[in-house]
């Protein structure tokens, strides 16, 4: 076979801070995927798009060539509108769990692919698979016939959905270039295009406990997937939040679920129903819904029927306990005082520590593992009463957890600045 072009030619375009034509592209990603252009030369392509960046036009033929490197779904066939959330990542991000079944409630489609957690960010199929008997495995058929019974499905996504960009994430992992804002959008937007829905709401995290640490990049992250969405059609729509805090009072899989329970019965903590609304109001816009009132629906009951004919279609028992962890150990307060700071970071390798999370892909997690906290910051404490539980199943696992906690939290006199959740929406 005649190949179009030579891959050094275009390392070195890119190299030299010029721009890459849709053909170059399309061929550098298709060769790359067949294996004709080797790791080495797209690690030094990656790590040239990381130092010189990349046009909105290349951005957009990037994304479109990974997605057309695998299949596509297509849900156009369905009588609703669908619509999907994906988030960037955060310590106790448990809100997908409360968020497809609330906005399937209003009659929206949400067909919501989602993956197992690497490091201290949980996988949303981790928590679920905590869930006695559900399957995270669900055929494009079924994930249809469910859509249009139940409305929502959350599964793991299928590994023939842009193969091009799980070969070169790895790749990215190990070169130093995953964060390339360009590289990162096309990798999420090529999924999440590729899976057919027609309107995305993106929640992207920014401070300690988020991929991007700083607010202004994770505006260029949003603002760079919007973009993309609009132009490949898709409705997208981008929320700014702050991560620099655990998402509501628990980490762990198990312990996760029972606090989206509880959002789904009209309760929970004020965080997760804050951005669990939020988003639900910003995917029905998106889907054309403009009347609903999804705290409503959380009140009456609604987003729960939807929730245990969700897990029930997968296999699920949504009246089973879920499981505990054998042994847990709660750590006090020292004085009276306001509990000041409580880091996310820290908090979620804790959690990841006591099993909650895994090391290396593939590896089991234990569903009953983590943190609960029993304070968030601006609380009173007072000596001697609970602050945080570590939960785990193996007691050895519990002083690694305490040693990456030690210091991040803090008892102090007056109370910490308050910090909105949701900084800034990007439309
Ligand atoms: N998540 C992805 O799917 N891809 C990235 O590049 C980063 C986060």
């Amino acid at each position: 076979m005649t190949e179009a072009f030579d891959a050094v030619d275009l390392i070195t375009i890119k190299r030299d801070r010029g721009e890459l034509t849709t053909a170059q592209i399309d061929w550098l990603i298709e060769a790359y995927t067949r294996g004709f252009v080797a790791d080495e030369q797209m690690s030094a392509f990656a790590m040239a798009v990381l130092l010189n960046g990349m046009t909105r036009s290349e951005i957009r033929d990037l994304t479109l060539a990974m997605i057309a490197s695998g299949e596509r779904l297509d849900f156009s066939g369905l009588d609703k509108a669908t619509t999907d959330k994906h988030s960037t990542g955060g310590v106790g991000d448990k809100i997908t769990l409360p968020l497809a079944p609330l906005v399937a409630s209003f009659g929206v489609a949400v067909p919501q692919l989602s993956g197992r957690g690497l490091g201290h960010t949980g996988g949303t199929l981790d928590k679920l698979e905590s869930i006695a008997g559900w399957r995270a495995d669900v055929t494009p058929e079924a994930m249809l016939a469910q859509l249009a019974d139940v409305g929502a499905v959350i599964c793991a996504a299928g590994s023939g959905l842009a193969p091009a960009d799980k070969k070169l994430y790895a790749l990215r992992d190990t070169t130093g270039t995953v964060e390339a804002i360009p590289l990162i959008a096309s990798s999420i937007m090529s999924k999440k295009i590729a899976e057919g829905t027609s309107a995305l709401v993106l929640d992207v995290k920014f401070g300690e406990g988020a991929f991007m640490k700083d607010i202004d990049r994770a505006r260029e992250l949003a603002r760079t997937m919007v973009d993309l969405g609009r132009d490949a059609g898709v409705t997208t729509t981008a929320l700014l939040t702050d991560m620099s805090v655990p998402l509501g009072l628990t980490i762990g899989n198990a312990l996760e679920v029972r606090e989206s329970l509880e959002v789904l019965e009209g309760g929970g903590p004020s965080d997760v129903v804050e951005l669990t609304i939020a988003l639900a109001a910003e995917m029905l816009a998106s889907a054309g819904v403009t009347d609903a009132d999804p705290a409503a629906a959380l009140a009456d009951g609604r987003a729960m029927d939807v929730w245990r004919r969700m897990i029930e279609a997968q296999g699920g028992d949504a009246s089973a306990p879920l499981p505990r962890a054998r042994h847990s150990e709660v750590v006090t307060a020292s004085r009276d005082g306001i509990l000041t700071r409580q880091q996310a970071l820290p908090f979620g390798i804790a959690a990841w520590r006591l099993g909650a999370g895994r090391a290396r892909q593939g590896d089991a997690v234990s569903a009953g593992a983590g943190v609960e906290l029993h304070a968030k910051p601006g609380d009173r404490v007072a000596a001697g009463a609970p602050l945080f539980t570590l939960h785990a199943d193996d007691e050895a696992r519990i002083p690694r957890a305490l040693e990456a906690v030690d210091g991040a939290w803090e008892i102090g006199d007056d109370a910490p600045a308050e910090r909105p959740l949701i900084a800034e929406a990007i439309r």
